[in-house]
């Protein structure tokens, strides 16, 4: 059976054509399943006879909410769905001046190996298909009733170890027919899968990307993200300066801040020396406690020396505000918890 969110929009008009089914029945369709539609009975202005051919090859996928918090600080919600074999992924959606902004996962679970991550720890179970990715943003935004404008992919998974769901995920999202957000409007966060971000490069899509950095050198980052023993820092920022040239879009890093790990101002000046003449703006995460890992953040005072000290070195940063502190758990632990 095909999930029809599953097909972009000219393959669901070439696949209605293969069942005999006039061209604009596409628009008709697509626009149902990104309203949110859960089965083919809530498409009232299709006949019968359409539906019960649709039904003999395909269906409407759905994302059952399993958990739900809102937090009392700031709207934050938080969303523990399931999906349709049992698997439960988590999403964000946070409020900012500028509009809604959805935070996604990728997969289920996670095979990077990030020693501060919670998503990774029972490692990869399956990638998302691109319905499912995109399920997260409809329901999300049917639940709360408010138009979702912004989306980052900063979730559970690693986007780019599920790449041509992720891409298919995209040109879905971006269609007017659908959700019709903005492409300039979307992050896609990766870890530094290197051929990935040179493939990405290539397709003509203007979103944001971001790089989980997290070390200035080599000799740190190999203790906290496996990633870089394939990957070396050089090759990374080798990528990211291909990616520039080729789109003209700026990257963007993450950083998080780990005491005593990546936290001193030598830290502060390397990776300065690092990234610089590439315009790129750091995004500081003073890191999340996870209960299996032994990180810990450091003091406010720290965490500010740090970002003043990159400013002081001609580097744009910033600390990212933390929303939703009262529901807790950052991405991942939701997940574990029920798992
Ligand atoms: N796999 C992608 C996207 C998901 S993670 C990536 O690695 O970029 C989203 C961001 O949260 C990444 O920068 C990740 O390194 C960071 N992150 C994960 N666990 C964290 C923690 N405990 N504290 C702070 N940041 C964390």
């Amino acid at each position: 059976m095909i999930d029809l969110k599953d097909f972009e929009f000219d393959e669901l008009t070439e696949y209605l054509k293969s069942i005999g089914e006039p061209k604009f029945r596409a628009a008709q369709i697509f626009s149902w399943l990104y309203r949110g539609a859960k089965s083919y009975g809530e498409m009232t202005d299709i006949s019968k006879k359409t539906r019960e051919k649709l039904e003999k090859e395909t269906y409407v996928s759905t994302l059952k909410i399993r958990e739900k918090y809102v937090s009392k600080l700031d709207g934050t919600v938080k969303y523990l769905f399931e999906l349709p074999d049992g698997n439960c992924i988590e999403s964000v959606v946070m409020r900012y001046r500028h509009g809604l902004t959805i935070c996604i996962s990728s997969q289920v679970g996670c095979r990077m190996g990030c020693r501060f991550c919670a998503s990774t720890i029972g490692g990869l179970y399956r990638n998302l298909t691109a319905g499912e990715i995109l399920n997260q943003v409809i329901f999300a935004q049917k639940d709360i009733g408010e138009r979702i404008s912004n989306i980052v992919i900063m979730g559970i998974g690693e986007p780019l170890d599920n790449y041509d769901n992720i891409i298919k995920f995209l040109h879905n999202v971006n269609n007017e027919k659908g959700l019709n957000i903005g492409l300039r409007h979307i992050t896609l966060s990766t870890c530094g899968v290197v051929p990935g971000i040179y493939d990405l490069a290539k397709e003509n899509l203007p979103i944001t990307l971001t790089i989980s950095l997290h070390a200035p050198s080599d000799e740190i980052r190999d203790t906290i993200m496996p990633i870089n023993h394939k990957y070396k820092i050089s090759e990374l920022i080798e990528a990211c300066k291909n990616y520039f040239k080729a789109t003209g879009r700026r990257i963007s890093f993450e950083y998080s801040l780990i005491h005593g790990v990546n936290d001193s101002a030598e830290h502060a000046a390397e990776l300065a020396r690092l990234i610089k003449g590439m315009g790129a703006h750091v995004n500081l995460i003073p890191v999340n406690k996870v209960e299996e890992r032994e990180y810990e953040k450091g003091s406010k005072k720290e965490i500010n020396a740090f970002r003043d000290k990159l400013i002081s070195l001609g580097v744009n940063a910033t600390v990212r505000r933390e929303l939703g502190s009262d529901i807790s758990a950052s991405c991942g632990q939701l997940r574990k918890r029920v798992l």
